[in-house]
């Protein structure tokens, strides 16, 4: 992918759709971050992209990483890549100036970590969960550690991890049994084992922070008896702690990242945050990661989109409707269906995922209540959202760009095969697809019966709806309303139409975030093809959805009699 290319895009997003400097400048840390100076850091970043991590994607994928009595060696040119990463200060783009950081708004991370997903996913892989690593140890982490592991994650000097999966603890992870044992000297002993945890060992960084969750001795079952430990891979005198890689995994893409079986072996560590509190301070590490997610869906339909187009361009096949000769493949009106169909995601997930990462910032920063509690509703509702929705469709639309090929998208030559193959995994990783639908649903939601995503819906700000507009999100209103009264009676309906209740979201949210582009761009063909295309193909999705959903929630309600009677 190159992130040159998508720069005049996003920077009409950033400035001319969401009006981006204007919010964050509204916020003291940011006051003096003027368009300017973001339009300067995002061409640098686009740059360093292209120049030092696009290049390495082919190796990573060919090579991959070689895993050899305990050390994994990364694809040739990753160490270097992400030394140059970290000494030009990349990673440290949002983090506080105090922490080593350079204090920016947390947009312009996430804009250069889309372009970082889309050049070269498994190389991203490593840097990813930095920042969230970061945020956890800075809120939660004791001064001692702080004082150890706070700056050199903020940088980026050291990598980190999160340790979460066990082989039978995935989704559930109050099954976790890794076990921290506390010493007199303040510090525990970590025991357990740990699978697919990314970056578990590699030779990029000279140390690596795990951040891992296990159980006190004396710890509930379930969930509420997990606690996060910090246990880095070299002790502060240079020693090597007890925490070994055993094996690294074969997998299906992604190949540039050592996905690693680790064991901890008496490890020494020390306690983050509070006993038996440690999924909710992970869950500072896992909000941000989520949104990155999504934002990966969209760097690698991009990069998918733009290999796509090129071919489409150049490619002559049979004659398109009208045509008097053979023509560019381009022409015919699938393949503009497909490529079009494409960008509406891309260009309204950009609107959506820049948007919550400025409400990350409002919800952090802003001096009003009101507006914090708002940006917090937004974060929490639309978080799982385009954590699903963007690498759905990041995965589905590669394999859409992979068509545009033909048999020649099947083979190595062109690459997007192995696009198709690296972002597959997103789907699945930082809580499946599934668990996100259930997450919105069932946790956020209904709990409130559904009182917060009304006020979202009705609050929504810029452009006034369109009647269509206007429409569906009455619909989703109503359906959310009888879905919160039908779950009172018949409590697994949720679970099985939440996928259908999250998609219907997306697409009220997608079309929200069109409006701004429509309202915006005035009628540009750059961005009136798309936005038909959303009207075409896209959004009658919700149609769809909506029938299912009360065609459910129309079921619960016919079998209450028989149930009653039944009882
Ligand atoms: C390449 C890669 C990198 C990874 N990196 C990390 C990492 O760095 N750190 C880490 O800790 N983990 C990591 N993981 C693990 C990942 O987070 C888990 O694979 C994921 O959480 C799912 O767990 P599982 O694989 O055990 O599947 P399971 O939990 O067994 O789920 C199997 C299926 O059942 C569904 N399911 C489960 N429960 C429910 C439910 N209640 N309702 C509906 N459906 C349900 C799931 O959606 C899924 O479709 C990584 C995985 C991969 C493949």
């Amino acid at each position: 992918m190159q992130a040159q290319q998508a720069l005049t895009d996003i920077q009409f997003l950033l400035t001319e759709v969401l009006q981006a400097p204007a919010q964050w400048q509204a916020l003291a840390p940011f006051a003096d971050t003027d368009g300017e100076l973001a339009a300067q850091v995002l061409d640098e970043a686009a740059k360093f992209v292209d120049n030092a991590v696009a290049p390495l994607q082919r190796v990573g994928d060919e090579v991959g990483c070689r895993f050899d009595a305990g050390a994994v060696i990364t694809p040739p040119g990753f160490r270097d890549a992400y030394q140059a990463f970290w000494q030009g200060g990349w990673p440290a783009l949002a983090c506080a100036p105090e922490d080593g950081g350079q204090g920016l708004p947390a947009v312009l991370e996430c804009v250069l970590f889309e372009w970082l997903a889309g050049a070269n996913h498994g190389w991203t892989m490593a840097p990813g969960l930095l920042h969230g690593a970061y945020e956890c140890i800075k809120h939660h982490a004791s001064d001692d550690l702080k004082a150890q592991y706070l700056e050199k994650v903020a940088t980026g000097e050291w990598l980190a991890t999160m340790c979460l999966t066990e082989a039978h603890a995935g989704s559930d992870l109050g099954l976790v049994r890794t076990r921290g044992v506390p010493q007199p000297d303040g510090s525990a002993r970590v025991n357990g084992s740990k699978i697919f945890i990314s970056g578990g060992e590699h030779d990029l960084t000279d140390n690596i922070v795990h951040l891992v969750l296990a159980r006190l001795p004396d710890a509930p079952a379930g969930t509420k008896g997990l606690s996060l430990f910090l246990v880095p891979k070299v002790l502060q005198d240079g020693t090597r702690n007890a925490v070994v890689c055993e094996r690294i995994e074969e997998k299906m893409g992604l190949h540039g990242s050592p996905t690693c079986v680790m064991r901890f072996d008496d490890a020494t560590g020390w306690l983050v945050g509070e006993p038996n509190k440690g999924l909710a301070a992970m869950f500072v590490m896992m909000n941000a990661a989520r949104l990155h997610v999504g934002l990966q869906g969209i760097g690698l339909l991009e990069a998918a989109w733009q290999k796509a187009s090129a071919y489409a361009a150049e490619r002559r096949q049979m004659r398109a409707p009208g045509a008097k000769d053979t023509s560019l493949i381009q022409d015919h009106p699938a393949i503009r269906r497909a490529l079009q169909t494409q960008r509406a995601w891309i260009d309204g997930g950009r609107v959506l995922a820049y948007h919550t990462a400025l409400q990350l910032d409002v919800a952090k920063h802003s001096t009003d209540a009101g507006e914090r509690a708002a940006a917090q509703r937004w974060c929490a509702l639309v978080t799982p959202v385009l954590k699903a929705a963007l690498t759905t469709e990041g995965f589905q639309g590669a394999s859409a760009c992979l068509q545009v090929f033909g048999g020649h998208g099947y083979v190595r030559e062109w690459g997007i095969e192995q696009i198709v193959r690296d972002v597959r995994v997103a789907m699945i990783y930082e809580g499946t697809n599934e668990i996100q639908a259930i997450d919105l649903l069932v946790r956020k939601v209904l709990a409130d019966g559904g009182q917060s995503l009304a006020t979202l819906l009705t609050t929504l700000p810029g452009a006034a709806p369109s009647p269509a507009a206007s429409a569906r999100r009455h619909a989703l209103v109503e359906i959310t309303q009888t879905l919160a009264i039908a779950a009172q009676s018949d409590p697994e309906l949720p679970y099985w139409v939440a996928d259908d209740y999250l998609r219907a979201v997306a697409l009220v949210l997608l079309d929200w975030a069109w409006g701004q582009i429509s309202a915006a761009s005035q009628e540009e063909p750059r961005w009136t093809a798309p936005a038909q295309a959303l009207t075409q193909w896209v959004l009658p999705e919700f149609d769809m959805r909506a029938a299912i959903l009360r065609q459910r929630i129309a079921q619960a309600f016919e079998s209450l009699p028989k149930k009653a009677a039944t009882a």
